[in-house]
């Protein structure tokens, strides 16, 4: 019932990532003028999360940071301090569970839990599934509630356990106009890669959107 479930999601998120319009879904833009969509899950983290906003300053660069409602109710102030750097706060569950173990309704209660906690934010409907894994069920219940879904195309690979240079280098290769990448902002090794990365392309005058 797994396998079947989680299936469907990993080719959906194939064809989010080549640009095919679906309900509910965000859709990436090639357009060589798009910008680059740089974005933080599995925060607010108390200990990496403000030397990403300071980095981010630095580069007058806009993000969307993926939260857990759990996270966001131990660092509220921290939260806070992410919209006032202009960032965008979206939804990523309350306790990041596996999506796919859980019934629609479970899963529709630890998004909508989050939700309440992003109303006073003003944040989207914008919501990014735990490890990128949504059956058919649940996605057609969050966009019968007006959420949009959002995956990535590039993986900045904080989880790997490899050097942050070689991870830096590969993901500046690899990066192109539109891309969605994802960085985990409670990985202690998110902070290093994303200034390496971000050194290494600042020639290419990349522009940095929030996704909403
Ligand atoms: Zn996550």
């Amino acid at each position: 019932m797994i396998a079947l479930m989680s299936m469907p999601a990993r080719i959906i998120r194939k064809l989010s990532i080549r640009g095919v319009l679906l309900p509910g879904l965000f859709r990436i833009s090639r357009r060589p003028t798009a910008p680059v969509y740089l974005t933080f899950d599995d925060g607010p983290a108390p200990q990496t999360t403000p030397q990403v906003l300071k980095l981010l300053r630095e580069y007058k660069a806009q993000a969307t940071f993926f939260v857990c409602g759990q996270c966001v109710e131990k660092n509220s102030e921290l939260t806070a301090e992410i919209i006032r750097n202009g960032h965008i706060l979206a939804n990523h569950t309350y306790s990041h569970p596996d999506l796919t173990r859980l019934t629609t309704s479970e899963a529709l209660h630890e998004i909508e839990r989050t939700q309440k906690l992003l109303a006073p934010f003003h944040s989207p409907r914008l919501f990014r599934p735990t490890r990128g894994l949504i059956g058919p069920r649940l996605w057609w219940a969050l966009w019968c509630r007006d959420y949009r879904i959002a995956f990535w195309s590039q993986d900045c690979g904080d989880w790997e356990g490899r050097l942050e240079t070689e991870l830096a280098e590969r993901l500046a290769q690899r990066v192109q106009p539109g891309d969605v990448i994802i960085f985990h902002d409670d990985q202690p090794n998110s902070v290093a890669i994303l200034e390496l990365f971000l050194a290494t392309i600042r020639s290419r005058n990349f522009q940095f959107a929030a996704l909403r």
